[in-house]
């Protein structure tokens, strides 16, 4: 008998047993109607990004069945070259669920189960990915490992950096394979701004170095040879890449999954509810949606182990309404507060050399101000698509911000709202790392061609978001939720707030490695229950 039948069984027997007597019934109406159309399986993965693509694939090798519930579409990429919306020319692909694009100018497109959210939280407004593989549908592919000090300034010592970096990040890397792009690229007119980026950053005393980025090159030399749709050396990337360039976890993680029988993805369900059955598992309520949005149906499954990973914000906003609803009743207090931004920062420096600002993605280059007395201070530069001036350079700056967000359940909505204090001096400071960051480059660039200056740094936006289920504090320091056998948190939810001063997939997916691993032979053992 496989675990997709045990689980079948088991449950067939909640069901008779007759479960009206439980707390959780008043929330759910009548618990054995529910209970009949509930479909038991052995484990179910909330969405699909890194966390879940992990979870996926590892289950899967140790022969356990899961179903993935994805609240996007798929986003295969076809010899028209044509599966995504464009910076250039936004339509409904592009956005997630809204009439105007989310990314560049605000355009009216059709509401549509586009790939790219923006959440307008109070404070900050968040960028999230939604489809089949999540954020890596959007990501500029940058897999950027922490040094252990940055490392260490954000997670506690159980946490070993040495092991994360010996086994965790190595065996992500082995899937994901990215690597720095090839000097033949770089030396194009494409890549100019990462030849400048990286000049700037020597002329000032700073590092510059090239980031592994989870890009196939070779697809980027056929863009440029013309053999395929100019994408990343356009700039394009927020709204996905047509000509396929991007290594995104449909392409490895997930399809290995999918490939090995055990692993079922069911996009456009959208995750709505998530109940305790004390003793049994989890029921777990979506809606069926078709591309529009529009609610075909609801269903429920039903599974000892849930793994939420439906991002830091999804992840989070999902549990702190169960809480709040007397679903998942003892999640703890530390549930919704240390979230953070990722110490994201927005900036453009001016009066520079010839940039060819709007081409040459998705990113490549870093400069590193890791002695910045303000925070840890990480420039990426990187293609603004619509820019026609010279000599300009864009960058997402990332320090390391305090994990000062928090959630919030609105009864009066049944929704719950992120609180980002963006004034609060500790985040202002990280603000001020970059600008100071920028100083420094512009002190060091200085010619009699040339002064360069900057022309802003703002914060407010973030791509990054990270925490409100935080490891050692909701969860265990392998995402295991305190008070709930069988319920893990597997994605950025479990970051507290950054994942020093870097770009956080890597890290996301790494520790989510360590969670697998750790979790697995418990769950083959049957020890969880
Ligand atoms: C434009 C952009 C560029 C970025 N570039 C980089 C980069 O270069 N390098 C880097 O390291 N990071 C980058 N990031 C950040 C990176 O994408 C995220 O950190 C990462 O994807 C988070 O992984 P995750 O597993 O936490 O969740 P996600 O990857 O966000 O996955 C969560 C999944 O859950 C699904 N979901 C959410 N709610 C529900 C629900 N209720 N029901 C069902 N499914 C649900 C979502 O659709 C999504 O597929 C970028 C982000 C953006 C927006």
């Amino acid at each position: 008998m496989n675990n997709f039948d045990l689980s079948r069984r088991r449950f067939l027997k909640v069901a008779s047993l007759g479960l009206g007597g439980y707390a959780f019934s008043h929330s759910i109406g009548n618990l054995s109607s529910w209970a009949v159309k509930s479909e038991p399986v052995t484990a179910i993965i909330i969405g699909s990004g890194f966390g879940g693509s992990v979870a996926a694939l590892r289950l899967a090798q140790a022969g356990i069945h899961s179903i993935v519930l994805e609240r996007g579409r798929r986003w295969p990429i076809t010899p028209k070259q044509n599966t995504f919306a464009t910076l250039r020319s936004p339509d409904g692909r592009s956005s997630w669920l809204s009439s105007v694009a989310t990314f560049g100018d605000p355009v009216p497109i059709d509401v549509y189960t586009g790939v790219l959210e923006l959440l307008p939280e109070d404070g900050i407004n968040v960028y999230a990915g939604a489809g089949v593989g999540g954020g890596s549908l959007v990501y500029n592919g940058v897999t950027y490992q922490p040094t252990k000090a940055n490392f260490e300034r954000v997670f506690p010592r159980a946490i070993s950096y040495e092991q994360m970096d010996r086994v965790y990040y190595p065996r992500v890397r082995s899937i994901l394979q990215p690597s720095p792009i090839p000097s033949d690229i770089l030396a194009t007119e494409y890549y100019r701004l990462a030849r400048v980026a990286l000049q700037q950053a020597t002329n000032a005393g700073l590092t510059g170095k090239l980031v592994d980025v989870a890009l196939d090159w070779d697809v980027v030399r056929q863009e440029i040879a013309g053999e395929r749709v100019a994408s990343a050396i356009a700039g394009e990337c927020w709204f996905g890449n047509n000509s396929g360039c991007k290594k995104s976890l449909d392409r490895n993680y997930l399809l290995q999954a999918e490939q090995s029988g055990f692993t079922q993805v069911l996009p456009l369900h959208v995750v709505t509810d998530i109940y305790e059955v004390p003793r049994y598992g989890y029921t777990v309520v979506c809606n069926q949606i078709d591309e529009g949005g529009n609610v075909l149906g609801q269903r429920t499954f039903f599974s000892k182990y849930v793994f939420l990973a439906a991002g830091s914000i999804g992840t989070t906003k999902l549990l702190v309404k169960a809480k709040a609803k007397g679903n998942l009743p003892r999640l703890n207090k530390h549930l919704g507060q240390f979230w953070g931004a990722n110490g994201d920062t927005f900036g453009l420096r001016t009066g520079l050399p010839p940039t060819n600002p709007s081409q040459g993605g998705t990113a490549s280059a870093a400069i590193e101000d890791y002695t910045n007395p303000l925070s840890p201070t990480v420039l990426l530069p990187g293609p603004q698509w619509n820019e026609t001036q010279e000599g300009l350079l864009y960058h997402l700056g990332i320090g390391i911000s305090p994990a000062l967000g928090s959630f919030h359940y609105d009864q009066s909505t049944d929704s719950v709202k992120l609180t980002w204090p963006n004034n609060n001096p500790a985040i202002v400071k990280v603000r001020e790392a970059a600008l100071r960051t920028c100083e420094t480059l512009n002190r060091g660039n200085i010619t009699s061609e040339y002064q360069p200056s900057t022309a802003y740094v703002v914060d407010g936006i973030t791509g990054h978001p990270l925490g409100g289920a935080v490891l050692g504090k909701v969860c265990d320091y392998y995402g295991r939720v305190k008070g709930y056998k069988g319920l893990y948190v597997v994605d950025g939810a479990m970051i507290p707030g950054s994942t020093g001063a870097v770009n956080p997939s890597f890290t996301i997916a790494a520790l989510a490695e360590r969670c697998l691993e750790r979790i697995i032979p418990e769950f083959k053992l049957g020890k969880v229950w």
